[in-house]
C-alpha cells in the first residue's frame, strides 16, 4: 500500500465528463488499497477567463485582490471532483489553501511556500477518505489568499508529496510523458522511461514546457519521486528521478530541447577597457531584461564584439538601451537579429564522454547549418542557428545521436 499524490491538470479537468474519469482513476487506485491525495488546477480556460475578467474593469489590479479572484478556478474543481468521487462510493473531501493551511510568504501572484500543515491531511487518510486540495493557491500568515503563479498546481502537488512524505508525486497531464524532443518537429521522438532531475531542469528551461520548472526544483530538493503521465491513455510515463538510481547506464545524450523565442544583440568595436561589460548589461538588467547567452570576442585593434541573447519579445526595447549604451561607451555599431533560434542536446552522459559537442557540430555542418554562437555547461551544449533551420538541426541531431524510435 503506497501514498501518491495525483496532480490533474486543467485540460484533464476540463470538463464534469472529464472530471468523472479522473474520479474513475482514483477510485481505481483506492480500490487496489492505496492513499490518494489528489491536487487539481482550475478547469483548462478558467483562470484566464479570471484573468480577463480583472483587464476589463483595470490595468492595475491589486494584487492581492487578483489572488482573490483566480483561486476561484481551483475552488470549483475540487468540490466538483470530490462529488463525482461520491457519485463512485469512494469517500472524498475538499480542502482550499487556507484550510490546509498551505503557507506561503505574502508575495501575491507569486507566492512561494514555507510550510504544510499535513496533520488534518493525514487523518483524512486515516479514516479512509481521498483528500482534495485546491492546487495553486495557499495563505499567508496573515490569512490573505495567495497564489503561486501560472502553473503553481504542480508546485501545490510536490509540495504535498514533500510534506506528507509520499511515495510518488503523480503529475497527469495531457501528454504521456518526457519526450526526447517534441513530437510535433520529429515524428521519431520517444517517450523517455526515465530523466533525471537535472537533466529535465534543463529541458524545461530550454522550453519543453511538460512542468513547472519551480516544482522540479523543488522536487529535486526534497527528493520527491515525480511521475509524469497522461490522464487519458494508460502507461507508466516518465519518472524523474536522481542519477545513478537506475542500474541501466546513462545515454549520453537524453534530449534536445530547443527555443524559438529568442533575440540576439551585437555591440560592435566596444573598448576593450575594464568595466565595458558592466555599462553594457547593466543598463539591460536594469530595464528588467534577462540575458542569456553572453560572448565576448577576443580582443583586437583595443576593441571587442560583444554579443548576447535575450528573449524575442525584449528585442526593440534592447535595441534602445543598446543604442545610447553604444554612444556612452563609444562603440561602432549595434546589430540584432530575432530571426534565431536555440538548439540544445542535454544529457548527464556528457559528463563522462569526450567529443560530444563535436559531434553536435558535425551533425549540423552535415546539413550546412551555420552555428551563430556557442554555449556549454557540464550536461548541455547549446548552439543558436537561423530560425528558418531549427527543424531541420533537431531532426539531425535525434539522429546523429541515436534517439529515433
Ligand atoms: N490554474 C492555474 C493556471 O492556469 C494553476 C495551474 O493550472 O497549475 O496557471
Ligand atoms: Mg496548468
Amino acid at each position: 500500500m503506497a501514498l501518491y499524490v495525483q496532480k490533474f491538470g486543467g485540460t484533464s479537468v476540463g470538463s464534469v465528463e472529464r472530471i468523472g474519469l479522473v474520479a474513475d482513476k482514483i477510485k481505481s487506485f483506492r480500490d487496489q488499497g492505496h492513499d490518494v491525495v489528489v491536487v487539481v488546477s482550475a478547469m483548462s480556460g478558467e483562470t484566464n477567463r479570471l484573468l480577463s475578467l480583472a483587464a476589463d474593469i483595470t490595468k492595475t489590479p491589486s494584487p492581492r485582490e487578483l489572488d482573490v479572484l483566480v483561486s476561484t478556478g481551483e475552488q470549483v474543481t475540487i468540490a466538483l471532483l470530490a462529488m463525482a468521487l461520491h457519485e463512485r462510493g469512494c469517500e472524498a473531501k475538499s480542502f482550499t489553501g487556507d484550510q490546509i493551511r498551505i503557507l506561503t510568504d505574502s508575495a501575491h501572484t507569486k507566492a512561494r511556500i514555507k510550510e504544510i500543515d499535513v496533520d488534518a491531511v493525514q487523518q483524512e487518510l486515516k479514516a479512509g477518505r481521498v483528500v482534495v486540495v485546491a492546487g495553486f493557491q495557499g495563505v499567508d500568515e496573515k490569512g490573505n489568499t495567495t497564489t503561486l503563479g501560472r502553473g503553481g498546481s504542480d508546485t501545490s502537488a510536490v509540495a504535498m508529496a514533500a510534506a506528507l512524505s509520499a511515495d510518488e508525486c503523480q503529475i497527469y497531464t495531457d501528454v504521456d510523458g518526457v519526450y526526447t524532443t517534441d513530437p510535433r518537429v520529429v515524428e521519431k521522438a520517444r517517450r523517455l522511461e526515465r530523466i533525471t532531475f537535472e537533466e529535465m531542469l534543463e529541458m524545461a528551461s530550454l522550453g519543453s514546457k511538460v512542468l513547472q520548472i519551480r516544482s522540479v526544483e523543488f522536487a529535486g530538493k526534497y527528493k520527491v519521486p515525480l511521475r509524469v503521465l497522461s490522464s487519458f491513455v494508460e502507461g507508466d510515463g516518465t519518472l524523474i528521478t536522481f542519477e545513478g538510481d537506475s542500474k541501466m547506464e546513462q545515454p549520453i545524450i537524453s534530449g534536445i530541447a530547443f527555443n524559438r523565442d529568442e533575440a540576439k544583440l551585437t555591440l560592435v568595436g566596444v573598448p576593450d577597457i575594464p568595466g565595458a561589460a558592466s555599462r553594457i548589461l547593466g543598463p539591460v538588467s536594469a530595464a528588467n531584461i534577462e540575458v542569456d547567452m553572453i560572448v565576448q570576442n577576443v580582443a583586437e585593434d583595443n576593441t571587442t564584439d560583444f554579443t548576447f541573447t535575450v528573449h524575442r519579445n525584449d528585442y526593440h526595447r534592447v535595441m534602445q538601451v543598446l543604442q545610447s549604451v553604444a554612444e556612452d561607451l563609444g562603440a561602432e555599431a549595434v546589430r540584432g537579429d530575432n530571426a534565431i533560434a536555440k538548439v540544445s542536446i542535454v544529457g548527464v552522459g556528457m559528463r563522462s564522454h569526450a567529443g560530444v559537442a563535436s559531434k553536435m557540430f558535425d551533425a549540423l555542418a552535415a546539413e550546412n547549418i551555420n552555428i551563430l554562437m556557442i554555449s556549454t555547461s557540464e550536461i548541455k551544449v547549446s548552439v543558436v542557428i537561423e530560425e528558418k533551420y531549427l527543424e531541420l538541426a533537431v531532426r539531425a541531431l535525434h539522429t546523429a545521436f541515436e534517439l529515433d524510435v
